[in-house]
């Protein structure tokens, strides 16, 4: 079972994909947590990443595909997993598709979780990671407007893949909301 959480930075992707893949047994790919941690270990992706992330700029398709094509190697990808910030434009929701295709899966739900921008500018604030300054935040909501959104209305094409939750209050009840769609 592949599920796609979806939503701007800051809506609790990375915090329910945790929760989703403990309770549901499968894997948890984080693409920013991917990248964070090549950026640590000074590999070549990790060098080519860091820019973009620093910036709040998105990772370039093909640096993506190949970071999630490699975690797809792991065996526990086969029982299902959790996509937590990827896709992120169109060429990467067709790069998807195609993997997925070759191993025999598809996406089963694309859950948007969605909260307002005053309560996620609030949120990225007091979290205080490296790209949470006032200024990469206002860029990195811009590039969630421009180049991942659309991706809602290419998703929504497709018959019950797309569901809308709402990602603001208590962490367990967002939780609860988003495994009733599941
Ligand atoms: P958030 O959702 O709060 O922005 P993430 O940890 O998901 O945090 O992403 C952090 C950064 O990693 C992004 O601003 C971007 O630079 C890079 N990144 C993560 N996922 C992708 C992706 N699918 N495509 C391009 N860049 C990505």
């Amino acid at each position: 079972m592949i599920i796609v959480l979806f939503g701007a930075p800051g809506v609790g992707k990375g915090t329910q994909a945790a929760i989703l893949a403990e309770k549901l047994h499968v894997a948890h790919l984080s693409t920013g947590d991917a990248f964070r941690a090549a950026i640590r270990n000074q590999s070549e992706i990790g060098k080519v990443a860091k820019t973009y992330v620093d910036a709040g700029d998105l990772v370039p398709d093909s640096v993506v595909a190949s970071i999630v094509e490699e975690a797809m190697q792991d065996p526990s990808f086969a029982r299902g997993a959790i996509l937590d910030g990827f896709p992120r434009t169109r060429a990467q929701a067709d790069a998807l598709a195609e993997m997925l295709q070759r191993r025999g899966l598809s996406v089963h739900r694309v859950v948007n979780i969605d909260v307002d921008d005053a309560t996620i500018t609030e949120r990225l604030l007091s979290r205080g990671r490296a790209d949470d300054t006032a200024e990469i935040i206002a860029n990195r909501l811009d590039v969630y407007r421009q180049e991942t959104a659309p991706l809602l209305e290419y998703y929504s094409a497709v018959d019950s893949l797309l569901v809308t939750v709402n990602g603001v209050g208590d962490v367990q009840d967002v939780n609860q909301r988003i495994l009733d769609t599941i």
